[in-house]
């Protein structure tokens, strides 16, 4: 939650503007199992990015102070349902990528990121 910032565009579409320029063409808005934040629908590929906070990342996750049951629930169920969605969507054809927020910190990180993205799509 701490790297949320005010202004600019979401590490998301960065990452989509990214994936754009070197000739990935991401799809955004696009609706299917668990609202990946973009796909490449030729390719079947979905990807997801996840927030530290919500997704529970090991490295920068911390549990509120307050409420500390409910918001273990809560992570708990966000994990189970990641996992869900990953494995019904492989079951549908699509592979599915997921990328921490905590990767595209930057632009390099976000270069990085889609170049790993464009060798999936490359790779059958
Ligand atoms: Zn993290």
């Amino acid at each position: 939650m701490a790297q949320i910032k005010a202004s600019g565009t979401s590490p998301e579409v960065q990452l989509a503007l990214h994936c754009a320029e070197i000739g990935a063409m991401p799809e955004l808005n696009f609706a299917i199992l668990g609202k990946p934040d973009f796909v490449f629908l030729k390719e079947r590929v979905a990807v997801f990015i996840d927030g530290c906070f919500w997704h529970g990342c090991s490295e920068h996750y911390l549990p509120p102070a307050n409420r500390q049951d409910f918001w273990q629930k809560k992570l708990f169920a966000n994990q189970l349902r990641d996992l869900y969605v990953s494995e019904e969507l492989n079951e549908l054809g699509w592979r599915v990528i997921r990328i921490w927020e905590h990767d595209l910190r930057n632009p390099l990180a976000l270069a990085i990121a889609s170049l790993e993205i464009k060798a999936v799509l490359c790779s059958e």
